[in-house]
């Protein structure tokens, strides 16, 4: 852009920050008017893809409110503010630039799914009928694409662990952007536009359960409290490695991942920081696994990359014709959390009631419902779509590939056994008695395996199958080995641990075990 006239719009989308945010850098030193704007895209509120549930649940609608609330707040104390617009960006756009005259540049991060890129195609279109300058960068992960030692991006490995070991040892992180504190002002005349509300979507504030392991609010203020929280005030992230297959509360896991998905947190930021807490406090397993686990959010989004339209597509990026069933039926079953087997129901029950579940049960209920209802993957993870507060396209719909065993999954038919997994995850059941207080007077481990309880011991538990609680829709062979296990008496110890005692456990031992070793 020559000299420093004009005005740039900023389109934010997944980028609700004013820290380390190269679209705000750069048009803070190439126009004299910044134009922040976010625009409510109706089509992220229609239906999903396939089965059209909503694209947009009530939790993650009021998370990305708070969060854009936020974002003005902050930008108005730096003499700015976030203009708000309900409509597709590129209409948006178009009239910004017709109404104002004086639009030079209009700047946005790049996504990496199709939709978004489409936004963007439109974008390039209207500003090339109006002769404005596209400046684009990309943002959202912790190693820039430009950076990744796999070029063109088709030779990026479909193995994580090759794809981290290749960038911990050929790739560095960029430093995050120092921000000026003032802002340029906005066009003059502008209007800031107002904050829709819930009930402007048709939506209702959804109550907060007490139960909720994520009871906080969107916006960048918030996830850098968060952070602070979790690094600083607590050190909780120096046991982060033993404590992240938890089930319960705030603190078994960082809760980072509402707020990457709407990037109200810059993901280098967390790199910085861990590398501060490591010089000022202590380096160990734990706070290099944040940065694998992060990894793992950049890997799916450059998978994403290489392979378009593919991840959304039935038979996944194998190509693998397997014959899927559509029993709308079964998947009732499985969503409102009756499907008769406690700790997938437990897990259902909580995303419903909070929009937020564990790693450990995502991965328990996504293979359930792939492997042991062999229900469409797709039905999943738009259900996942609609509910999860840190859905991110690119996250969801890789992790769903990988334990539909058509992603990136480099071991055949990987399944979750799910009567280990609650044993081992929730040996004592209590994070069933949580969510499925029907069964609660089930005592100990028994309550994950109600079919196989006597009719006397269900009777005292005040529990009747088919009427209080469901018989289990399936039930798989492998399940028969872990039935009956009580703490002091299994014949395989490790059915009655804790998360805290698989501590030197990784996504690596389960994602390298051969079939039915979870
Ligand atoms: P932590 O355990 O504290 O991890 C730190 C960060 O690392 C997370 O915030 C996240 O950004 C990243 N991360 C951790 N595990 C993964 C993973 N397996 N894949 C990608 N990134 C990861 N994560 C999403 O952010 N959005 C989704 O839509 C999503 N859908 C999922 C669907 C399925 C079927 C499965 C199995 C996992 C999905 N995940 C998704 C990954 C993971 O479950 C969540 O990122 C994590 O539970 C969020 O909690 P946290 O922030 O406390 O994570």
């Amino acid at each position: 852009m020559s000299g420093t006239a004009g005005t740039a719009i900023c389109v934010l989308r997944c980028d609700l920050r004013a820290h380390d945010n190269q679209v705000l850098h750069w048009a803070q030193q190439n126009a004299d008017f910044v134009i922040p704007l976010y625009c409510f895209d109706p089509r992220h509120y229609l239906g999903t893809h396939c089965y059209s549930w909503p694209k947009t649940g009530p939790h993650r609608l009021r998370f990305l409110l708070e969060s854009v609330k936020d974002l003005r707040e902050t930008l108005q104390k730096k003499g700015s503010s976030l203009v708000v617009r309900k409509g597709k960006p590129e209409d948006v756009v178009c009239d910004l630039i017709t109404q104002l005259g004086s639009v030079t540049a209009v700047v946005f991060h790049e996504e990496a799914t199709q939709e978004e890129l489409d936004v963007e195609k439109g974008l390039y279109q209207v500003c090339g009928q109006h002769g404005v300058k596209v400046q684009t960068f990309w943002g959202s992960t912790l190693y820039h694409r430009d950076d990744l030692p796999f070029r063109p991006i088709d030779r990026l490995p479909d193995v994580y662990t090759h794809f981290r070991k290749a960038l911990e040892s050929g790739a560095r992180v960029r430093p995050t952007l120092q921000m000026p504190d003032q802002l340029k002002p906005l066009a003059p005349g502008l209007q800031e536009g107002i904050i829709p509300t819930m009930e402007d979507f048709g939506q209702k504030d959804p109550v907060t359960d007490p139960r909720t392991a994520f009871p906080c609010s969107g916006g960048e203020t918030q996830a850098l409290m968060r952070l602070q929280y979790y690094f600083w005030d607590t050190n909780l992230v120096a046991s982060y490695k033993e404590t992240r297959n938890g089930l319960v509360g705030m603190d078994y896991s960082t809760k980072f991942a509402p707020w990457l998905a709407l990037g109200c947190i810059s993901p280098r930021y967390i790199y910085e920081q861990i590398q501060k807490y490591e010089r000022e406090r202590t380096a160990n397993q734990s706070t290099y696994w944040v940065l694998f686990e992060l990894l793992w959010r950049d890997y799916f989004r450059f998978v994403a990359l290489k392979y378009g339209r593919r991840i959304f597509s039935l038979r996944g990026l194998q190509s693998k014709e397997i014959p899927w069933k559509k029993d709308l039926q079964l998947f009732s079953c499985w969503k409102e959390g009756k499907t008769g087997v406690p700790f997938v129901d437990a897990n259902m029950r909580e995303l419903s009631a909070t929009g937020f579940m564990s790693n450990r049960g995502r991965q328990n209920v996504a293979s359930f419902l792939t492997k042991d209802l062999g229900l469409d993957w797709r039905m999943g993870a738009e259900w996942f779509e609609y509910l999860l507060v840190d859905y991110d396209v690119c996250s969801n719909y890789g992790n769903w590939l990988y334990s539909a065993g058509i992603g990136n999954d480099p071991r055949e038919n990987r399944k979750f056994n799910m009567i280990k997994q609650g044993l081992d995850y929730d040996g004592n059941g209590d994070y069933v008695r949580l969510w499925v207080p029907e069964l609660q007077g089930i005592k100990g481990a028994d309550i994950h395996t109600p079919w196989a309880l006597s009719s006397a011991a269900l009777s005292q538990a005040g529990v009747t199958l088919g009427e209080t609680y469901p018989q289990p829709v399936v039930t798989a062979p492998e399940w028969s080995r872990h039935i009956h296990q009580r703490p002091g008496g299994s014949p395989h110890p490790r059915g009655r641990r804790g998360a805290a005692q698989h501590k030197d456990r990784g996504i690596d031992f389960y994602f390298s075990r051969k079939k039915d070793a979870c």
